[in-house]
């Protein structure tokens, strides 16, 4: 049964290799996309079928591990343009429990967090990763407790910060991807200083996926910093 997952990774790693870029300029649904049947199966329930520009155009860039800087205003589909990406790329590597955090999701207010929390719940339905939020607000104890177990972690900046230089069991040593979400909100909210002390903290060889609804200086600042040869993707049109 191993073997047999073992192929069904690589098969769908190689199907991201071979994946040409001009070719998904193309697409229109999320099924054009190879990703994991568990994904694909989430999505579909949650009744995704047809991707927004922001999502057609990063996703598949994102897939093949490319640093991005992705803007397109609110409403338009940004939180599925980075987490499909986030769960798929863990399943290439086949991360599990003892890999620790994965991921890492800056979000820059509570609100913002656990509704990302709850779409990555129901399209990782299928999957079997652990997700956890860092929000501030809840029990300080609760959360350090749970951290240590988490793949995927969601949180607010200042709370994040407040773990990486506390909780002994947070690990982000092997971190693979860190997303920076509604990055103009963050950076209006006086997070500058709080998010170059995280970034600063976690493994340079990562991949970034940077998110604003503008495109600002002090974001293109913050991307500079954050992100390593970063694709530029805008798109200005509606749903
Ligand atoms: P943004 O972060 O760009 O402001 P969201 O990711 O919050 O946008 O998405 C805005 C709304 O659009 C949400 O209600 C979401 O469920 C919906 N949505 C996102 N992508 C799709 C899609 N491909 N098909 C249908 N609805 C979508
Ligand atoms: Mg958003």
């Amino acid at each position: 049964l191993r073997d047999k997952q073992k192929e069904k990774v690589e098969n769908l790693r190689a199907k991201v290799e071979e994946l040409d870029i001009d070719e998904t300029k193309k697409f229109t649904q999320f099924d054009e996309l190879p990703l994991s049947h568990n994904t694909a199966k989430g999505l579909k329930e949650s009744s995704f079928v047809n991707m927004t520009d922001i999502q057609r155009d990063t996703i598949p860039l994102a897939l093949k591990g490319e640093d991005i800087l992705g803007a397109a205003k609110t409403g338009s589909g940004k939180t599925l343009a980075f987490l499909i990406p986030v769960i798929e790329r863990l399943l290439h590597q086949s991360w599990n429990e003892y890999d620790g955090v994965g991921a890492l999701i800056i979000s820059p207010t509570r609100e913002l967090a656990i509704q990302t929390y709850e779409v990555l719940l129901k399209i990782g339905k299928y999957n079997t990763f652990s997700c956890g939020l860092v929000i501030g607000g809840k029990d300080y104890a609760y959360e350090e407790e749970r951290i240590g177990k988490i793949n995927i972690l969601i949180g607010t900046p200042g709370r994040l910060l407040q773990h990486m230089d506390q909780s002994a069991s947070l690990v982000l040593d092997n971190l693979q991807m860190l997303i920076l979400d509604e990055a103009d909100r963050i950076l209006d909210m006086g997070f500058k200083k709080t998010i170059d002390s995280i970034v600063g903290n976690l493994p340079p060889q990562r991949q970034t996926l940077l998110f604003s609804a503008t495109q600002t200086k002090s974001v293109q600042d913050l991307a500079r910093l954050s992100l390593t040869s970063p694709k530029y993707i805008s798109t200005s049109s509606e749903m």
